[in-house]
């Protein structure tokens, strides 16, 4: 049997590693690959942003974030094999990939009540399934037990290029930064994470090694697609 890290048997993989390292595509090939439940909990920080924005609050201004996400309902669900997210019954979409939220959306995530609440929701989903999560703090903050954690990351060059070959604003650099250095849960690689540089590897590559990993640390094949 696997480690039982809820009260239950469900187990999670934690993906980690800065934004535009491959992390979403390979998060969402590997659950596919596991029939586990995908959740990126980088959708729930945008998401609160989206909100703060259009409600004309600046990202900066921590107390009045604190106070917005009191006032509105997040919701975060399952739909199928897919995680969901609503913010006061309406879906942001695609405008959560928005230059304004890539800009606004680190200074949000910096607050430590936000964290408090958003990093409680992104555990909820380990009661209820089997999940690949990806996100900053997944091994070293929100599932800090899990005995599957990986630290995706590539080179500032090659993470700029995937960005710009998706015709998406995103100053990297900028949110490094402040995603790195923040006083609560920084971006960091927990101490037992498996480091995978993509810099130089394909999508399928990736996959690969981490399936190798999960193997070598005795990962029940069972469910494997
Ligand atoms: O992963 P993604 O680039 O969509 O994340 C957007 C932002 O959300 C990050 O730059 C970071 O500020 C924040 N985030 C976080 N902790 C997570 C996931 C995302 O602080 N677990």
């Amino acid at each position: 049997m696997n480690p039982d890290l809820t009260g239950n048997n469900n187990r999670v993989i934690a993906i980690d590693g800065p934004a535009a390292s491959g992390k979403s595509s390979v998060s969402e090939r590997l659950s596919r690959h596991l029939g586990f439940l995908h959740v990126n909990s980088g959708i729930m920080y945008r998401a609160l942003a989206w909100s703060v924005l259009r409600s004309g609050i600046h990202a900066e201004d921590a107390r009045a974030v604190i106070r917005h996400l009191g006032e509105i309902q997040m919701d975060c669900g399952i739909s199928g094999d897919k995680a969901t997210l609503t913010v006061d019954g309406i879906d942001p979409g695609s405008e959560l990939k928005s230059s304004e939220v890539n800009a606004g959306v680190s200074a949000v995530s910096q607050v430590a009540e936000v964290r408090d609440v958003l990093v409680a929701k992104q555990r909820e989903y380990l009661d209820v399934a089997d999940i690949v999560m990806e996100g900053r703090d997944i091994g070293s903050v929100v599932f800090p037990d899990t005995p599957y954690k990986f630290f995706i990351d590539a080179s500032i060059e090659i993470r700029a290029l995937r960005r710009s070959k998706e015709g998406i604003v995103d100053n990297l650099a900028a949110r490094d930064a402040i995603d790195s250095n923040r006083a609560v849960s920084p971006l960091v690689a927990a101490d037992d994470a498996v480091v995978i540089d993509t810099s130089d590897m394909t999508l399928e590559q990736v996959l690969a090694e981490i399936l190798d990993h999960l193997h070598q640390s005795g990962f029940n094949q069972l469910n494997e697609k």
